[in-house]
């Protein structure tokens, strides 16, 4: 494996990597796999690690899936109140004005990121960098994009949104009616989908579609 010189945080090959056996503690030598190929323990026989197939033509449908449900998930009310007559819809975008009129600033502006921001550019940046892989393309700052994602990660955090919107409804359902929006299914089915995302990436078949296509 060739490393490349126009990127200086290109990973070291994986060959070097130890990986031990869950079940036997015998160490072994990762080395790399094809697609689908799986590394079983010769000892005990159990898995030590695979390579699913497919993986960037997966996460790709799946990142794309995380988009369509993002934007329905912004576009229509989260929930419908209806408290003393008066009926209000709420957004997640209307969520964070609420408590920035409120005088919460820092929390509207952490709610913004974790649920709008960082969702919205992890999702972009998956699309950026597997559109072009899946035509046989190498996208621009490949590298520096990937790494990017990675430091998003931590900030895309929506089910912490969808749990606070959650625990509201509990509580206000005994003096409001609620009814649950089509954006808290598209909520909760976008954070499902960008787990499924995250579980199918897989960062060695990515580098590995790089090195073919150069
Ligand atoms: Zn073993």
């Amino acid at each position: 494996m060739m490393s490349d010189p126009h990127s200086p945080t290109f990973p070291p090959p994986v060959t070097d990597a130890l990986v031990a056996c869950h079940d036997c503690d015998l160490l072994y030598r990762k080395r790399p796999l094809r697609e689908g190929e799986k590394a079983r323990c010769v000892r005990c026989g159990a898995l030590l690690y695979t390579r699913k197939p497919n993986s960037i033509e997966r996460s790709l449908t799946l990142a794309l899936a995380a988009l369509i449900l993002f934007v329905l998930a912004n576009v229509y009310p989260l929930l419908d109140f209806q408290f003393q007559g008066r009926a209000q819809q709420s957004s997640v975008l209307s969520g964070v004005r609420e408590l920035y009129a409120q005088g919460m600033w820092a929390l509207a502006v952490v709610v913004f990121v974790a649920s709008i921001l960082a969702p919205l550019l992890k999702i972009l940046a998956l699309l950026y960098v597997l559109l072009p892989l899946h035509f046989g393309r190498r996208p621009w700052w490949m590298a520096q994009v990937f790494r990017w994602i990675e430091t998003l990660h931590p900030w895309a955090m929506t089910e912490v949104y969808l749990l606070g919107v959650l625990v509201a409804f509990v509580k206000l359902s005994d003096i409001a009616t609620i009814v649950p929006g089509v954006a808290l299914y598209s909520f909760a089915a976008l954070i499902v989908a960008m787990a499924a995302t995250d579980a199918a990436l897989e960062p060695e078949a990515i580098w590995e579609r790089l090195e073919t296509r150069r």
